[in-house]
C-alpha cells in the first residue's frame, strides 16, 4: 500500500464502531474487569508487552488508533504517544541512557532538546557531546566506549543543514549505539527514518500531523530491538496526551499528505524568489539545488515541508522590525505545521558550540503555510522594501 493510502485507513475501525468513520474519543482512567480472572487475564498481557485496555495511563482506543497510523506510515515496530514533542525527546532519552553514559547529538539540534542535554541529563551524570552536522561517517572519532546514543536533526534547526543519517548510524551501531532521530521537518510522510538506520524516530506530532496550530502532542515510534526499552521506561515517566488532543492529532494526519505537498510547493515558490532578492544573502532550503544539502535531501528525502530560513545581509534590527512588524500574512510566532504562515527571527549562535553561523546578517524563519504563495510574495515584497527604505 502506498502511504496515500495508508494515512486514511490505518488506525480506523468502522466496523467496530456502529460503522462510524472516525475513532472514538474514550475518555478513561478507570477500566473494569467484571472478574478475578479477568484482571489476571489482562495483567499477564501486560507482562508479555502486549497491548491491552488496563487503565487511562496505558492507553485506550482512541490512544492505539493514533499510534497505529503513524507507525504505519513512518514505519518501525511500535509507536508510544507523549504529551508535547520535548516529552517524547526527553522520553526517549531518558529511556537509553543511564548515568556515566555519553550521548552524541548534533550541534543544530532543536534548542530545548539541547537544554535538556545540558541542564537535566547532565544531573543524572550523562554527558553530551555536540558534533558538526556534516560530519558524516567521521563520526567515529567521537564514539566512546560508553556512548549509547547518537541523536540526529535534519534538517537541522534554525540553518537547515543536512546530515548523512546512513553514515552516521552504520558507525553508532558498529559502536552498539542506539540512533535517535527528531524527523519533525519532513514528517512520517518525507522521510523514512527506519530504512536509513534509525531506531527510534520522534515527531513533534504538534506541528504538522495535527497541522491546525491548536494541539500539543509527540510521536516516538522504534524498531522491535528498541521497542521494550523505549516502552518501559516512557510508561514509568507517567507522560499521558488527552484523549482530545490525541483524537484531533489522528484527524489531522488523515490530510497530511495533500497539506505537504501544498506546504512544499508554496514553501519551494517562495524561497525561490527570496533568492532574487538583493537584501538577502542566502536561502537555507535544502530542496534548492544550490544549497550544500541537496545532494543529500535529494538521495534520502521524498519531499520538502514548508520550513526554512534566510540570512539578511547585514542591516539594523529597527530594519528586521521594519520587515516583520508590518507583514499582513505571516504571524509572529514559535511552533509551525499549522495552516498558516508564519515568520520567526532567530538566532542559530546563541546554541552552537561546535560550528559558529558564519554570517553576520540577521536570520529569520519562514512557515510557508497553504495561502496563495503570490499573496506570500507581495506580503514579503513590501516588507523587503521597508527593510531597504529602514536600514
Ligand atoms: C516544536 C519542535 C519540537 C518540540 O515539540 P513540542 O510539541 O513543541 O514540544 C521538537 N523538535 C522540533 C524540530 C520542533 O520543531
Amino acid at each position: 500500500m502506498k502511504d496515500e493510502t495508508k494515512i486514511v485507513t490505518a488506525g480506523r475501525d468502522p466496523e467496530g464502531n456502529h460503522g462510524i468513520v472516525n475513532p472514538p474519543v474514550y475518555h478513561a482512567s478507570t477500566v473494569l474487569y467484571p472478574t478475578l480472572a479477568d484482571f489476571d487475564a489482562i495483567r499477564a498481557k501486560r507482562q508479555t508487552g502486549e497491548r491491552g485496555i488496563f487503565y487511562g495511563r496505558w492507553g485506550t482506543p482512541t490512544t492505539f488508533s493514533l499510534e497505529d497510523l503513524v507507525c504505519a506510515v513512518e514505519g518501525g515496530h511500535r509507536c508510544m504517544v507523549y504529551p508535547s514533542g520535548l516529552a517524547a525527546i526527553s522520553g526517549a532519552l531518558m529511556s537509553f541512557l543511564n548515568a556515566g553514559d555519553h550521548v552524541l547529538v548534533v550541534d543544530t539540534v532543536y534548542g530545548p532538546t539541547r537544554r535538556f542535554c545540558d541542564q537535566v541529563a547532565t544531573r543524572f551524570n550523562i554527558e553530551t557531546t555536540y558534533y558538526d552536522p556534516l560530519i558524516g561517517a567521521g563520526i567515529a572519532e567521537l564514539m566512546r566506549d560508553n556512548t549509547r546514543v547518537v541523536f540526529v536533526e535534519a534538517p537541522g534547526s534554525q540553518t537547515f543543514e543536512m546530515q548523512d543519517i546512513p553514515a552516521i548510524a552504520e558507525v553508532a551501531h558498529e559502536g552498539g549505539a542506539t540512533v535517535m532521530m527528531d524527523n519533525t521537518w519532513a514528517s512520517p510522510l518525507y522521510f523514512k527514518p527506519f530504512e536509513h538506520g534509525v531506531d527510534v524516530a520522534i515527531q513533534a506530532g504538534t506541528k504538522y500531523i495535527v497541522g491546525h496550530s491548536d494541539v500539543m502532542i509527540g510521536t516516538a515510534t522504534a524498531t522491535r530491538e528498541a521497542w521494550p526499552a523505549l516502552e518501559a521506561t516512557s510508561r514509568m515517566l507517567g507522560q499521558t496526551a488527552g484523549p482530545d488532543d490525541v483524537y484531533l492529532a489522528q484527524r489531522g494526519m488523515r490530510t497530511l499528505s495533500v497539506r505537504l505537498k501544498q506546504h512544499w510547493r508554496n514553501g519551494l515558490k517562495v524561497a525561490e524568489w527570496l533568492l532574487t532578492r538583493p537584501e538577502v544573502e542566502c536561502v537555507m532550503h535544502p530542496a534548492l539545488p544550490d544549497d550544500p544539502g541537496h545532494a543529500l535531501w535529494k538521495r534520502d528525502f521524498l519531499g520538502a515541508s514548508g520550513l526554512f530560513g534566510i540570512t539578511l545581509k547585514p542591516c539594523p534590527r529597527s530594519a528586521v522590525a521594519a520587515l516583520v512588524d508590518g507583514l499582513e500574512l505571516f504571524g509572529m510566532g514559535a511552533s509551525w505545521g499549522g495552516y498558516e504562515s508564519l515568520v520567526l527571527v532567530t538566532s542559530p549562535n546563541g546554541s552552537r558550540s561546535v560550528r559558529p553561523w558564519p554570517h553576520e546578517g540577521q536570520t529569520v524563519r519562514f512557515h510557508i503555510g497553504l495561502e496563495d504563495p503570490d499573496d506570500l510574495i507581495a506580503d514579503l515584497a513590501a516588507g523587503l522594501d521597508r527593510l531597504r527604505a529602514a536600514g
